[in-house]
C-alpha cells in the first residue's frame, strides 16, 4: 500500500504538532500569529478535558462537553490544518512523522515537532486487569464505564428480584486514591445514596457498598497529610470505604485480591471494578529515546533537555505528561505551559531572537473534588476545603471547558446534579460496554472492518476490464452480423 505524503506546497517553516491534548491544543495556539504552517496530528478527533472524564463516565456530563471537536476549534486559525491518525513512526533524520488511519498511511514532514502524546494506563505489569477493571483515559474508557456503573445496578434489580445475592453487583471498587480515584469514589457514592435512591423496586441503591483502595498509606499523596487525612474523612462520611496500604494482586470479572503489608490477603466479590492507579507515558517516548539515547524513567517519561528539547535535536520538542523534567507532575498546566513555551521558542528562532533560557513551570495549585459542596485544593502553601474549595474548583473547571457553549451546558448540567438530585447523561448501549472487547478480538482492530486502502479502486478496475472486454465482444458480433447481413436478414424475418 503506497503512504501519502501530506506535506503542501507553502514553503513557510513547517510545524508538526503530535496529539489534540492540552499541550497539543495550546501549542497549536500559541503558533496562530507565527510566521508557520501548523498540521496537527491526532488519533482523535476531539480536544479531551481529562479532568472531568468521570463526569462522564458517571452520567453528569455528555461526551460532547469535554470533548469538542479539535477541527472546530481551530476552524479560524487559517495557519493550521487537522489530520486525523494515529502516529506510529517518527523519523527524527528524515524530519517526518509517519501516520495511520484504518491502515492508510501518511507521512508529514516538519522543520520543527511538538510531541505532545500524553500518556496511557498502567496496570503495574498486570495487563491482564484491564479487561476487568477498565481505566480512565478516553471517551471510550468514560462510556464503557458508564455503562459498566448504571448497569451494575440494572443487573443487582434483576437479581433481587429473582431472590439472589447480588451484593457483588453492588459492591463498586476503585483502585488508585489518587485525584481521579477520589472523585471517582465519591460520585458513585453520591449517585448511589443520591441520585439512584428512588429509581429502584427490588434493590436499596443506599446500601451499595464504595470502595476506594490503595497501597500508599494515605488518600491523595501530593496533597500532603492535613488535605489527605482531610479527603478521607469526607469520603467517610459519604459512605466510601477507604482501604489503605493494600496493594491489588488479583482482578478477575467477579472481583480483586488484596495483599496487605502485614502479608495479609483479603478478596473482595465486586463485578465493577476501576482502574484509577498508575500512569504510562505514551510509547511513542520509547521511539524517541532509541534515537536519541535520552533516557526513559520507570513511567517511560523521555528525559528532555532544560528547553524541552531532546538532545542533538532542537528541533523537537516533547511537552506534558510524556516528560521527565525536575520532576513536573502529570498535570494539565505543565502541559498547557511547555506548549506555549515551545511555540514561543519556534517563534523567535525565526525571528533570530535570543532564546527564552531554560523552562520554568509556574506551579497553580491543585485541586480535587470529592462530592458536590466538597472539595479540597492546595495553592502554594493555602489548603482548602469544603464549599471554599468547591467553588473555586467550579470556577477554574468552567474557565478551562472548551468552548462558550460547552461552558453553558455543563453549567446547567451541573445545577440538575448538584441543587437536585439528577444525573442527565445516563444513557448506556451494550456496545459501549462490549465492543471495545470485541473490537480486541480482532487482529488489526477496526482495520478489519474496512477494505484495505486501494481494495475498492483494484475491485472498480477489475469490473471495468471485464466490462469492456465483454463490450468489444459484443461489439465484433455486432460488426460480424452486420457484414454478413444477418442482422437484417433477422429483423425482416422479425418484421
Ligand atoms: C481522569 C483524569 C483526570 C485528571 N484530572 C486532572 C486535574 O484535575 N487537573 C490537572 O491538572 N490534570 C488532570 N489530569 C492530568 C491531565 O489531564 C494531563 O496531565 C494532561 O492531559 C496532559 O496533557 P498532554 O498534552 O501531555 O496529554 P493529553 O492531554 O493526554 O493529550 C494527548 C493527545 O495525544 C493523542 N495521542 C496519543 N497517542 C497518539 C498517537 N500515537 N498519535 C496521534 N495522537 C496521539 C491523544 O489522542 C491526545 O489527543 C487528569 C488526567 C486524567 C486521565
Amino acid at each position: 500500500m503506497a503512504a501519502i505524503e501530506a506535506a503542501g506546497s507553502s514553503t513557510r517553516h513547517q510545524v508538526v504538532v503530535i496529539g489534540s491534548g492540552f499541550g497539543g491544543l495550546f501549542g497549536t495556539k500559541a503558533l496562530r500569529q507565527v510566521d508557520v504552517d501548523v498540521t496537527m496530528i491526532a488519533k482523535t478527533t476531539h480536544h479531551l478535558f481529562q479532568p472531568l472524564l468521570y463526569q462522564v463516565a458517571t452520567g453528569i456530563l455528555s461526551q460532547g462537553e469535554i470533548a469538542p471537536p479539535t477541527r472546530e476549534i481551530l476552524s479560524g486559525q487559517h495557519n493550521a490544518r487537522v489530520l486525523l491518525g494515529e502516529v506510529t513512526g517518527i523519523d527524527l533524520e528524515a524530519r517526518t512523522v509517519t501516520s495511520q488511519v484504518l491502515g492508510r498511511e501518511t507521512f508529514t514532514s516538519y522543520d520543527s515537532l511538538i510531541v505532545a502524546a500524553g500518556a496511557g494506563q498502567s496496570y503495574f505489569g498486570n495487563d491482564q486487569f484491564a479487561e476487568f477493571a477498565p481505566g480512565m483515559k478516553n471517551i471510550d474508557d468514560a462510556l464503557e464505564l458508564r455503562g459498566r456503573i448504571f448497569g451494575a445496578f440494572e443487573l443487582a434489580e434483576i437479581g433481587a428480584t429473582r431472590g439472589e445475592n447480588v451484593d457483588h453487583l453492588l459492591t463498586f471498587m476503585v483502585v488508585g486514591a489518587g485525584p481521579t480515584g477520589v472523585e471517582m469514589a465519591g460520585q458513585i457514592a453520591e449517585l448511589a445514596h443520591r441520585t439512584l435512591k428512588k429509581d429502584f423496586r427490588a434493590i436499596n441503591s443506599r446500601e451499595a457498598r464504595v470502595i476506594l483502595v490503595d497501597a500508599a498509606p494515605q488518600v491523595l499523596p501530593p496533597f500532603g497529610q492535613k488535605l489527605g487525612a482531610k479527603a478521607k474523612e469526607e469520603l467517610e462520611k459519604l459512605g466510601v470505604e477507604v482501604i489503605l496500604g493494600a496493594m491489588v494482586t488479583d482482578v478477575d470479572e467477579r472481583g480483586i485480591e488484596m495483599k496487605f503489608k502485614d502479608g495479609r490477603v483479603e478478596r473482595v466479590d465486586s463485578v465493577t471494578k476501576i482502574w484509577a492507579a498508575g500512569v504510562a507515558a505514551n510509547p511513542l517516548g520509547r521511539t524517541l529515546s532509541e534515537q536519541t539515547g535520552a533516557p526513559l524513567d520507570r513511567a517511560g517519561r523521555i528525559a528532555v533537555n532544560p528547553d524541552l528539547t531532546l538532545p542533538g535535536h532542537p528541533e523537537v520538542f516533547v511537552v506534558g505528561d510524556m516528560i521527565a523534567l525536575d520532576n513536573l507532575p502529570g498535570v494539565a498546566q505543565v502541559a498547557i505551559q511547555g506548549a506555549k513555551y515551545a511555540a514561543k521558542e519556534i517563534d523567535h528562532r525565526l525571528k533570530s531572537k535570543p532564546s527564552q533560557g531554560p523552562f520554568h513551570y509556574f506551579d497553580k495549585g491543585s485541586m480535587a473534588i470529592i462530592s458536590r459542596f466538597r472539595a479540597v485544593a492546595l495553592i502554594g502553601k493555602l489548603r482548602f476545603t469544603g464549599v471554599i474549595a468547591w467553588l473555586m474548583w467550579l470556577a477554574l473547571h468552567l474557565i478551562y471547558i472548551t468552548g462558550f457553549k460547552n461552558r453553558i451546558t455543563a453549567l446547567l448540567h451541573w445545577a440538575v446534579s448538584f441543587i437536585g438530585r439528577g444525573s442527565s447523561e445516563r444513557t448506556t448501549t451494550e456496545q459501549q460496554i462490549f465492543a471495545r472487547s470485541a473490537l480486541g478480538r480482532l487482529k488489526r482492530g477496526a482495520a478489519d472492518l474496512v477494505s484495505d486502502p486501494g481494495a475498492y479502486d483494484a475491485a472498480r478496475a477489475l469490473l471495468e476490464t471485464t466490462r469492456r472486454a465483454e463490450l468489444e465482444a459484443q461489439a465484433a458480433e455486432e460488426a460480424r452480423l452486420t457484414d454478413s447481413r444477418e442482422r437484417g436478414v433477422n429483423a425482416e424475418q422479425r418484421v
